[in-house]
């Protein structure tokens, strides 16, 4: 018996013994489609000889040296490529090891900012409902995930939720898509004014919402109107791109899309793409020179920041990504994706929505079409498909918690950018089969 903590005590999942493309393999030799890339990592696939190379000459060189004592070749060059892909005016990357590192240095590093400024009030995060923004302490409370809460809402700093931006739940009878969104997004404004403009800090969100509600993209107008109010208002944005960045969406920066630029943005997951764990907190010009002509000091790290194998490894996905091309094939390979998709559930009796960017792509399971009713989460679906997918051969990620964070339920599709057309009947079939047998 091992001696691993897993992730659930009675269900264990098989070993995995090697991988290969866009599939992963068992010890008894059987394949999964990594139709999710784990949780929308593995945007290369499991065995890009460029990364593991580049991985392995860099350990040859030196694994680690600590950001303490040395700065590092790949972790500088790292930098230098995410400030000169990312659209806007952001300056700095800040090194670290994942998803909720990069948020927790964010939160950190938008209050820092304030007080060296003078603007000691500024302290109130502002965040969304059905939002995910990391476990630790500090990313869980800026999330807006109640399930996900519950057990440590006593230990969690004061956070401020407005509606999420979800237009097949939120838009209503004879409103415009565009009204929606403003509607939604002016939210803000209220929010700013009950809690004083002078004691908010920054304005937290997914451009497109990940694991909480399944790849729902904003509406047309919505960030553009958020960055106004953070504007007027002197709050800062910050953009949790962790999931939906890095080409997910088919664009680099998923924010691209929507015409605005954060002032904060983080990223981790495709930043890797699973060859190493790593993440990176993009910040402006103004953020990092006002802490450097201040007291010149970020009052925060982490014993990996910078760490020079991981910053190689996410070197060379990058260059994968933009030099070689293979984000190209994101939003062809999505559109042909969610055709096959609507396709096959277009119609279907319980699937109410079929949404997302580029092979970021959320279904989205009713009791009802009409009313729009989520099934009895005690009947937990989505568990149910999943399991039944992977017995398929088809990796899935579903989640519950489509509505209010507890209940609903929906799959999300983010399967590597290297996937071919053959692979499109594959994930549609085992999708499809595994809805019908999880059906009550
Ligand atoms: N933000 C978002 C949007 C995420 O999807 C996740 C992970 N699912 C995180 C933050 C946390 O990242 P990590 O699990 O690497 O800490």
């Amino acid at each position: 018996m091992s001696h691993v903590f897993p992730r659930h005590s009675r269900k264990i999942p098989p070993k995995v013994a090697r991988g290969e493309g866009p599939f992963l393999y068992d010890q008894s030799g059987k394949a999964y489609f990594d139709g999710s890339g784990g949780a929308a990592v593995s945007c290369l696939g499991h065995s890009d000889p460029t990364v593991i190379k580049a991985i392995k000459d860099q350990i040859d060189t030196v694994a680690f040296a600590h950001t303490g004592f040395f700065t590092s070749e790949p972790a500088e060059a790292l930098a230098d490529a995410l400030v000169e892909t990312a659209p806007g005016n952001l300056d700095r990357a800040y090194l670290v090891s994942g998803g909720s590192e990069a948020m927790e240095s964010a939160l950190k590093l938008a209050r820092q900012y304030a007080m060296e400024k003078g603007e000691t009030g500024r302290r109130h995060i502002i965040a969304r409902r059905q939002s995910y923004h990391g476990n630790t302490l500090g990313a869980l409370a800026t999330g807006g995930n109640m399930w996900r809460r519950e057990p440590f809402a006593p230990m969690l700093m004061d956070t401020h939720h407005i509606s999420p931006c979800y237009a097949y739940r939120g838009q209503q009878d004879g409103e415009s898509e565009f009204d929606y969104g403003q509607r939604v997004a002016n939210e803000l404004e209220t929010k700013i004014a009950e809690l004083g403009p002078e004691n908010v800090l920054a304005f937290v969100a997914e451009p497109v919402v990940g694991a909480t509600s399944g790849a729902v993209p904003p509406v047309e107008g919505y960030f553009k109107r958020i960055r106004e109010i953070c504007d007027t208002h002197g709050v800062l944005l910050i953009l949790d791109e962790v999931m939906c960045g890095m080409g997910r969406t088919g664009s680099l920066f998923a924010y691209e899309q929507d015409g605005i630029t954060p002032d904060i943005c983080a990223i981790a997951k495709g930043l890797g793409a699973g060859y190493q764990p790593i993440g990176a907190m993009l910040c402006t010009a103004e953020i990092y020179d006002t802490i450097r002509d201040g007291s010149g000091f970020f009052q925060h790290g982490h014993t990996y920041n910078g760490h020079p194998t991981a910053a190689a490894a996410s070197l060379a996905v990058l260059n994968r990504l933009t030099k070689d091309g293979v984000a190209k094939n994101v939003k062809p390979m999505g559109d042909k994706l969610k055709a096959a998709l609507t396709d096959r559930f277009g119609q279907h009796a319980h699937i109410g929505d079929i949404r997302g960017r580029g092979l970021f792509i959320g279904v989205e399971l009713v009791q009802d079409r009409e009313t729009k009713a989520p099934f009895d989460p005690a009947l937990q679906l989505h568990a149910k498909i999943k399991a039944a997918a992977f017995d398929g051969g088809l990796i899935c990620y579903p989640m519950g918690g489509t509505i209010d964070g507890k209940n609903g339920n929906h799959i999300l599709l983010a399967p590597p950018f290297i996937m071919e057309d053959s692979h499109i009947p594959l994930i549609v079939d085992a999708l499809d089969q595994a809805i019908a047998v999880s059906l009550p």
